[in-house]
């Protein structure tokens, strides 16, 4: 079963909720052990926990993904306990959320530094060593903002680091592939999770249910199987990919 990712050795970051938990579960439940990465450990733990319960082989590791001390640390402990590693979710993501004349240097640096800065540290880390094997499969969380601005708009500097995710999975994903790396993003569109619960966006939410054809959030189990494929050989000549999954909204 080309889907199937026994022996795999996967990290999942910002693995401590949401998006990045259901990742970790999907990629443990396909057969791969799944070091969970969060910015809170005990939240890491928990879904090691869960893991582990499983019968799913877990490790919980604290981190701050824009830190590069940090991002080699979570790399080195990886192959120092499991060898290696095969497939990178990069998805540690935060949004904020203001006007755009109003936009802090501060919000922007922040949203930049874990967006993007924290995906180019874990990419180049765990390329480095998907390149020496000659395999590896990175899949990084950007966002239906990649695509499109969903409205109403105090989004700047988020929509601009996700698109930035796209290409920079553009870029490695084409210049990569030939080394046997594979490097695709998924754009989850609005998804239930305790990020879009926040007192900022729960007014936006409400606003934003109208934009979607599909008349619904998506959940997080809406966007499992797509991760196993794109960590799986199933998508091997898959490469550089955005793939929307998003009711819709894009095209409305
Ligand atoms: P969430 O806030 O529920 O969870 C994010 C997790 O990342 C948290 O556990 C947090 O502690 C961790 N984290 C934050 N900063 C970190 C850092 N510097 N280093 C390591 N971990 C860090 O968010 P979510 O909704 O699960 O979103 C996950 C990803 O999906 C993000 O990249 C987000 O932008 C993207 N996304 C979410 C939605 C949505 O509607 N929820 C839509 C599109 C894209």
């Amino acid at each position: 079963d080309r889907l199937r990712l026994d022996g795999k050795v996967a990290y999942v970051t910002g693995g401590g909720q949401g998006i990045g938990r259901a990742f970790a579960h999907a990629l443990g439940e396909a057969g791969a052990k799944v070091a969970i990465v969060d910015l809170v450990l005990a939240k890491a733990e928990v879904v090691a926990e869960e893991l582990s319960l499983k019968g799913i082989k877990s490790m919980a590791m604290g981190a701050d993904v824009s830190k590069p001390e940090d991002v080699q640390r979570i790399l080195d402990a990886i192959v120092a306990r499991w060898g290696t590693v095969h497939i990178a979710c990069n998805n540690a993501g935060i949004n904020m959320n203001s006007a755009s004349e109003d936009t802090s240097l501060e919000e922007w640096d922040k949203t930049f530094n874990v967006n993007l800065r924290g995906l180019f540290l874990c990419c180049q880390a765990a390329g480095r060593i998907m390149l020496k094997q000659g395999y590896g499969k990175i899949i990084n969380t950007a966002s239906m903002a990649s695509l499109i601005v969903p409205h109403p708009q105090k989004q700047l500097a988020y929509n601009a680091s996700k698109a930035g995710v796209v290409k920079l999975t553009q870029t490695l994903g084409t210049e990569w592939i030939d080394r046997g790396v594979r490097v695709n993003c998924i754009s989850p569109g609005i998804v239930d999770t305790p990020l879009i619960h926040s007192e900022e966006l729960k007014p936006l939410v409400q606003r934003w249910l109208t934009d979607i054809p599909a008349g619904k959030l998506a959940q997080v189990t809406d966007l499992q199987a797509a991760v196993v494929y794109l960590a799986s050989e199933a998508s091997d000549y898959m490469t550089g990919h955005n793939l929307a999954i998003e009711g819709g909204q894009s095209l409305w």
